[in-house]
């Protein structure tokens, strides 16, 4: 039919989570909105914060010649110092503007950062279960993913990290706050996984990057904070965006921050930059890269999701489903009572509850919720979780 075999096979392997999200429309018109409880998805429901509305419109307001015309590909230099002055405060250290490549997400972050460094058959490391995007991103540019399992507590097992590393590995990519379990990487962990890639990286003769993506460092519980990435190994490049801090996803505006320090980082940037303008990128977009110089810190609250997050810890304790309490992001990855999670999704779902199976985040008897939905939504949820757990039981 003309669409290439692997792309046919991929859209197939794909589609749980778009099935789903098509499922919540069909069930919205035929039972309502507020009768579906849908935590499928991880799209920001929260409004972006008042200040980004008001830089937006002033940005949009200066009409200049050349305002959009195409600009360097790494972005605008404003841009690029604004942005490293906000990693160099989160990673302790001091980044220049020129460490900084503007990209449209996180997703186009990584997707450069693959492009620049991976050779054809290159493994790309991450934890179990991890962002099924992932795969994609490393197979668009001749990579394999592998994957390593973590702990019981979703942390990272580093006898086995170190066990699954080979020849081929070329990165080991982090997600912190994780999708979709939530947890956080303590900084030891960091520092121990650091030292133990720059020890692979000596024995097998080429460098193994540590890629952290990041774009949910800002949202975070029970006053958690972030492990720098950064202070664990010269090796580092961070991923990030403002798709979920600002609540903007559908802006397409995050960036890639390379240790200061790195070897060989200017051959490094010069592959970064050149990957963004041949993949199509080109440059990030030119009015959300000028909002996003004068933010000065602002964000969506986190307050927010943490209320979410103790409605729906609430919700699931009643229900008796076992989960492990994330510390950042906005979502829960709790165990199913039976093995299958794609037959508790369903018991779920004849409760007019969405939910992913965990299987689509490489790890089966579990299953994701989004809390990018009202309060008053999860706190609704609250019998028919019961009654799904009851179901499974029969
Ligand atoms: N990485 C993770 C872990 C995500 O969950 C997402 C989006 O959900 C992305 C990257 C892509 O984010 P962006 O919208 O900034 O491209």
């Amino acid at each position: 039919m003309g669409i290439a075999r692997k792309m046919r096979e991929m859209n197939e392997k794909s589609s749980t989570i778009r099935k789903m999200f098509e499922e919540g429309l069909r069930m919205k018109a035929q039972f309502g909105v507020d009768n579906v409880y849908d935590f499928s998805l991880g799209n920001p429901d929260v409004p972006p914060p008042a200040r980004f509305s008001q830089i937006l419109q002033q940005v949009a307001a200066e009409e200049r010649p050349g305002v959009h015309s195409y600009m360097p590909n790494p972005g605008f230099m404003a841009t690029r110092e604004a942005v490293a002055a906000r990693v160099s405060r989160e990673q302790g250290l001091k980044l220049a503007g020129t460490d900084v490549v503007m990209n449209c997400g996180a997703a186009g972050a990584l997707n450069v950062i693959f492009k620049a460094v991976l050779d054809p058959g290159d493994e790309v490391l991450v934890p179990a279960p991890y962002f099924v995007e992932y795969g994609f991103y490393a197979d668009n540019h001749g990579g394999v993913l592998k994957t390593v399992a973590c702990d019981a507590q979703f942390n990272l097992d580093l006898n086995a990290i170190e066990a699954a590393l080979t020849p081929k590995t070329k990165v080991v990519l982090l997600n912190s706050p994780n999708n979709p379990t939530g947890q956080i990487y303590p900084a030891a962990a960091l520092n121990e996984l650091g030292a133990l890639l720059d020890r692979a990286s000596r024995k097998f003769g080429h460098r193994i990057f540590m890629v952290a993506d990041e774009p949910y460092r800002n949202i975070v519980f029970d006053n958690n904070t972030v492990a720098p990435f950064m202070q664990a190994s010269t090796n580092t490049l961070v991923a990030s965006s403002f798709s979920k801090e600002l609540s903007v996803p559908g802006e397409r505006i995050g960036y890639i921050a390379v240790h200061p320090d790195m070897e060989d980082k200017e051959a490094l940037l010069s592959a970064l930059i050149l990957g963004l303008r041949i993949l199509g990128f080109v440059n990030a977009p030119a009015l959300m890269q000028r909002v996003v110089a004068r933010l000065d810190g602002a964000a969506v609250e986190s307050g927010v999701y943490a209320q979410r997050l103790a409605a729906f810890c609430e919700v699931l304790d009643a229900a008796g489903l076992e989960y492990v309490r994330p510390k950042g992001a906005f979502y829960l990855f709790p165990k199913t009572p039976i093995a299958d999670d794609a037959r508790f999704c369903a018991l779920l779902q004849d409760e007019r509850i969405l939910a992913v199976p965990g299987r689509s985040f490489g790890l089966a008897g579990h299953i994701r919720l989004a809390f990018c939905v009202e309060e008053k939504v999860i706190r609704a949820s609250a019998e028919g979780f019961k009654r799904a757990v009851a179901a499974a039981g029969k």
